[in-house]
């Protein structure tokens, strides 16, 4: 007997109206909302600066995008104001996400975040999601690269470094998603395409697709480009979807990311979606 509604119109039905597929619990892939034959995960929101859980959820409704809420994790060097830097934190903010129709997710911070928690408490996460920036100048000081700390003066040796870190963030930590890849600082940003030559974009692809990392396809700063996104789907990479927001307008913004989807002609089984239990990065990865 044939049943009256596919897998397709049950996650057509749950984005565009009762989300029932996905609070029902963690089965995969029903918890990722399709709409005309995209997924529609934001899986980098931040409901910080004034921005609670319950307001996020309210906007991923409205938008009929399932988020990923993050907090920053990681040792309390790392100067964020919503930080999480124990376990006894962590948990708290898994807690909060707990019955929520959400993935429960951190952003993790400088290389060396994991010894701030146990291996239990970070696998009860649905994934981890990491970036190359705040990264060390010449001197070893960590920069963040979208203030004006940031300082260039030479473009192509930065970008090498650049490079060498994207790999290093992938290489060290055991993370699902590598964020805003390929971001550039304002000063730099109109030379993007000189500045990432194919040389530097082929180590970033080699080294997620090494380590299974999940490229990030980000709405914010539109990046990467598609001449990065087709050597990556060549590389038979994962891809996800961030906004990078923390506000009411930008949480679930997922326009560019569904764009390039579209163009790259994807097919869901190229988009990340959380491990299972025991297979999360932190349980499985042999670390550099
Ligand atoms: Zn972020």
């Amino acid at each position: 007997m044939k049943p009256a509604f596919s897998r397709r119109d049950i996650l057509a039905l749950g984005a565009a109206g009762t989300f029932s597929p996905w609070l029902k619990g963690s089965a995969l892939p029903d918890t990722v909302p399709m709409r005309d034959g995209v997924p529609r995960v934001d899986y980098h929101a931040h409901p910080e600066i004034g921005m609670t859980v319950d307001r996020a959820v309210a906007i991923s409704k409205e938008r009929g995008v399932k988020f990923g809420l993050l907090q920053h994790a990681g040792i309390k060097e790392s100067d964020y104001p919503d930080l999480v830097s124990n376990d006894d934190e962590l948990k708290a903010w898994i807690h909060q996400l707990e019955g929520k129709p959400v993935f429960k997710g951190v952003q993790a911070e400088l290389l060396n975040w994991m010894s701030a928690f146990s291996k239990e408490t970070v696998a009860r996460l649905d994934y981890v999601l990491s970036d190359a920036l705040t990264m060390p100048d010449k001197s070893g000081k960590m920069i963040k690269l979208w203030t004006p700390a940031f300082q260039c003066h030479d473009a192509q040796d930065f970008m090498d470094r650049y490079v060498d870190f994207h790999e290093e963030v992938m290489a060290k930590e055991p993370i699902d998603i590598i964020a805003n890849p390929t971001y550039l600082p304002e000063a730099l940003e109109p030379d993007y395409d000189k500045l990432w030559t194919e040389k530097r974009m082929r180590k970033i692809i080699e080294s997620a697709a090494r380590h299974h990392v999940a490229i990030e396809i980000n709405s914010r700063y539109k990046v990467p480009r598609l001449a990065f996104l087709e050597m990556a789907k060549a590389a038979r990479v994962k891809f996800s979807f961030g906004s990078n927001g923390h506000t009411t307008d930008a949480m679930g913004d997922i326009d560019y990311g569904v764009a390039m989807y579209r163009k790259l002609e994807l097919t869901l089984d190229r988009f990340f979606q959380p491990a299972m239990p025991g297979k999360k990065p932190i349980e499985v990865r042999t670390l550099a």
